[in-house]
């Protein structure tokens, strides 16, 4: 602009908006011409209001959705991505005590404790759901953490032996045993083959050499456990402390709120 019309003085003119009523807006040059430099005050206020909470809404969601995809890269299923402490309803004191185990056990992990954690109990009574919950935890706390199915890992060791993906066996098992958290999931869903029990153990002492925690999730009861992991595998676990925590109430599916 030149200085000229710099210079120009503004007009002062009052204008209606339909919603706020009169106010005060001015002609501004613009080259040889005039346009209208401002629309109702309010109604730009309230225009900007409006697309900051656009903004920060956006920024919400976007940031919901890398919670949620780091969380499905630890292996937490769609079903559990939401899955906090607060979304596990204790109704008995049973259930309770589970709760308040899995909340110590997570705040012990986050201090830097590597004791290990058995997670006991029938389908469908929150195991899953609080360790995927703790999971969530320790992934806002920056942790590398993954929970697996023991027959996905398994798998996923078997298929390098086919070179099936392009990790060897060791590779694989380098990068589990050097989690800060490792949770097998379904431990005991099928029965364990004498390779399994083997790849197992080289899981659990990988990770007992290596003070990382580890924590078992399964419908069987200790003895169960025992029997389908081995006792090498088991007795590993317990060496680090490897306190159960007992899930035993039938089915809370249902009563549960959504997760
Ligand atoms: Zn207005």
């Amino acid at each position: 602009m030149s200085r000229m019309i710099d210079n120009l003085p503004l007009a002062l003119e009052t204008g209606v908006c339909a919603e706020h009523g009169s106010f005060n807006f001015r002609y501004q040059p613009m080259g040889a011409r005039f346009f209208v430099a401002d629309s109702c005050p309010q109604c730009a206020a309230a225009l900007k209001v409006k697309e900051q909470n656009e903004d920060a809404a956006r920024r919400h969601k976007e940031q919901q959705a890398r919670i949620e995809r780091k969380r499905c890269d630890a292996g937490v299923g769609l079903r559990y991505v939401q899955a906090s402490f607060e979304s596990f309803i204790a109704e008995t004191d049973d259930q309770a005590k589970a709760l308040a185990d899995c909340v110590r056990y997570c705040e012990h992990i986050t201090g830097g404790g590597h004791a290990n954690l058995v997670m006991s109990g029938q389908v469908g009574t929150g195991k899953t759901m609080l360790a995927s919950a703790i999971i969530n935890n320790l992934l806002e706390a920056g942790r590398r953490v993954r929970i697996a199915k023991l027959g996905d890992i398994v798998r996923r060791i078997k298929d390098s032996w086919q070179k099936v993906g392009n990790q060897s066996e060791t590779e694989i098992i380098r990068e589990l045993v050097q989690l800060d958290l490792l949770v097998i999931d379904e431990v005991g869903q099928q029965r364990g083959t004498e390779t399994e029990m083997l790849l197992i153990f080289e899981i659990i002492d990988g990770r007992y050499q290596a003070m990382m925690p580890t924590v078992l999730v399964s419908n069987l009861d200790r003895d169960g456990i025992r029997d389908a992991i081995g006792d090498r595998a088991f007795d590993r676990l317990r060496q680090d402390g490897g306190k159960v925590v007992a899930f035993n109430w039938a089915s809370m599916r249902g009563m549960r709120r959504a997760s």
